[in-house]
């Protein structure tokens, strides 16, 4: 089916676009002058994500400006200043530098959204350290993998998470110095060797200088997942901001009086980039739900705190979908100006669905973990094609490839698929995977860097996602490496095989699906089926565990050992096989 595309009016709801004609901001771009919108360390000491975030803003007009809205799961509300937020982000700088921790160490964050985790995302990185964030519903092995290559020196989490996931592993993390944990006196005071996050809070000296910064110093340290081998810590630094504050400007449209919502967790980079940074940057106000979602909930948010830019993802909006337009009209939601999604493939569907339910398209825009902020999106000034992912950023170059022979050719033909490639060089781009090299010199040829999405362009320039070039997995917005799920299915001892695979799923996506051949010992039944989706559940998490398991005879493999996903996947689905030549016993 075509869908028609969406036609923008000049101004959305009394407000006039930040870029209101898409060509002239392109060609007229350049990094110096988005650099030169932000203030940069006071006599000229460089440039710090934490000045740029909050402390401009504490020292100057903005002070009292509300920065964050804490909407706690049982109603409690907890607001906080941009002065607020300058104190307590000094008192966690100075937590760390009383600890002894310093420049490029890595603080680990295991929370829920809570204001204790934004409030040390920000002094990690004031005190020069690197902020680490891990996804609360991850279990104890996604946890010690990550602590373990990413050198963790600093692990902060609530006492419950500590118990349940962490406390177990505590003795495999030898680089983990200090665990700062959230909760009542009591209950830290019995766990061994960790230190009361809020005792040290109360201590600190709530006045702090952020040391000299260069605008490449690590800041940011975000895991990603391939294919295969372990999970990836992409480095990014100080000068990400940039970014960050630019694409805040022109794909999300912030205007100084917005009340931003951006529902994604911090456990994972949109959370980061665009649930911390990018709105503070902008001395805007941010609102953070400690819950999950909950559509009514979700309007209540969106009519009480009268949020104008919303930024959310594909799954949220099918699951709104499902409950219907009838409930929303229930809520004013009149101040709503501007909707945008990330994640996943935003269906042309949703995309007018939205324009139906709250009289606002929902634009899609793209980017990942390696990129570090919106690198290709549909702009409030510009027509939407459904199904579009929109138009590159100013600053950002993309294009389509295709590698023959060892050399990168630039598809210039419209509508042909290629890799989605983009120029190097924007400040927010990852600069390597922490400790390897060779992963990270693998993303570039013929001076491109390769997203490992296929996608196509069309006459007018607008992009269109059409799948991963590899076998990761997207479910409900989390990417999800099929190798690290194998591997704990093999831990157990019953499996001799396992192939994990996305299976299309109507509303997240995809969903992780498991293939296991059992030792001969052990034959298949529910009670094994049960017990392996139980043990991998503990292992993983409920964010990464496979919420399906067949067994069957064999996982299909090629002649060299590798697990044949693609083939696994064709068989699931009914598909043609395709080329199984490389198929082992073929
Ligand atoms: P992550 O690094 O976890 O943010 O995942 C990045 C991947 O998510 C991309 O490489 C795409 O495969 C997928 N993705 C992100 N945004 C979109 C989008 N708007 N449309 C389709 N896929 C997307």
């Amino acid at each position: 089916m075509r869908w028609e595309p969406i036609t923008k009016p000049r101004q959305i709801r009394n407000v006039a676009p930040n870029m209101p004609d898409y060509a002239k901001a392109y060609a007229e771009f350049s990094w110096d002058k988005a650099r030169a919108q932000l203030d940069g360390l006071p006599g000229r000491r460089g440039l710090n994500i934490a000045h740029e975030a909050i402390d401009r803003h504490a020292a100057g007009a903005r002070r009292g400006h509300l920065a964050l809205r804490w909407l706690g799961r049982h109603g409690e509300v907890r607001d906080f200043s941009y002065a607020d937020l300058h104190l307590l982000t000094n008192r966690f700088a100075n937590v760390l530098r009383k600890l002894g921790v310093g420049k490029g160490e890595r603080v680990f964050l295991l929370a829920g959204r809570i204001p204790e985790l934004y409030v040390s995302a920000i002094g990690a990185i004031k005190n020069g350290s690197v902020f680490c964030p891990l996804f609360s519903a991850f279990g104890p092995e996604p946890i010690r993998q990550r602590i373990g290559i990413g050198d963790g020196r600093v692990l902060v989490t609530t006492v419950a998470l500590y118990k349940r996931k962490v406390a177990e592993l505590r003795a495999s993390l030898p680089s983990l110095r200090h665990v700062l944990l959230i909760g009542s006196e009591q209950q830290i005071r019995e766990i061994p060797d960790a230190h009361d996050f809020g005792q040290l809070m109360n201590e600190a000296d709530s006045r702090f200088e952020i040391a000299p910064t260069d605008p490449e110093d690590l800041a940011l340290l975000h895991f990603t997942s391939g294919t295969t081998g372990t999970p990836k810590g992409a480095m990014h630094v100080h000068q990400a901001v940039v970014a960050h504050h630019m694409t805040g400007y022109y794909a999300l449209d912030f205007h100084p009086d917005d009340v931003f919502w951006c529902t994604a967790d911090p456990g994972w980079i949109t959370g980061t980039s665009y649930g911390i940074i990018a709105p503070l940057t902008h001395g805007i106000t941010s609102i953070i739900d400690e819950s999950d979602f909950d559509a009514e909930r979700w309007y209540g948010i969106l009519q009480d705190q009268k949020v104008t830019v919303w930024y959310t993802a594909p799954t949220a909006v099918r699951m709104m979908m499902k409950v219907g337009t009838e409930v929303i009209a229930k809520y004013d939601l009149s101040r709503l100006r501007f909707i945008a999604s990330v994640g996943e493939p935003l269906n042309p569907e949703a995309v007018v669905w939205g324009q139906k339910a709250f009289g606002l398209p929902i634009h899609d825009n793209w980017w990942q973990t390696e990129t570090g902020g919106i690198m290709i999106a549909n702009y409030a000034s510009m027509d939407i094609r459904p199904g579009s992912m929109g138009r590159p950023l100013p600053g950002i170059e993309a294009a389509i490839v295709r590698q023959k022979a060892g050399a990168v050719e630039v598809v210039t033909d419209s509508g042909v698929e290629g890799e989605l490639a983009l120029k190097p060089g924007w400040p927010s781009m990852f600069r390597g995977y922490l400790h390897e090299e060779a992963r990270y010199r693998k993303c570039f040829a013929g001076g491109w860097y390769l997203t490992g999405d296929l996608a196509r362009c069309d006459a007018d320039g607008y992009f269109w996602f059409v799948g991963r070039a590899d076998d990761v997995i997207k479910s409900s917005g989390h990417l999800i490496g099929p190798f690290e799920v194998e591997s704990i299915l093999l831990e157990h001892p019953a499996v001799a095989e396992a192939g994990v695979i996305g299976k299309p799923d109507e509303v997240a996506g995809e969903v992780v699906k498991a293939f296991v051949s059992l030792k001969s010992s052990f034959s298949p039944d529910e009670q094994l089926r049960r017990d392996l989706l139980g043990f991998t559940r503990k292992r993983l998490g409920a964010a990464v565990a496979p919420k399906e398991i067949d067994f069957v005879a064999n996982v299909p493999k090629t002649r060299s050992g590798k697990i044949m996903r693609r083939l696994l996947k064709a068989r699931e689905l009914g598909l043609p096989e395709g080329d199984v030549s490389t198929l082992e016993g073929a």
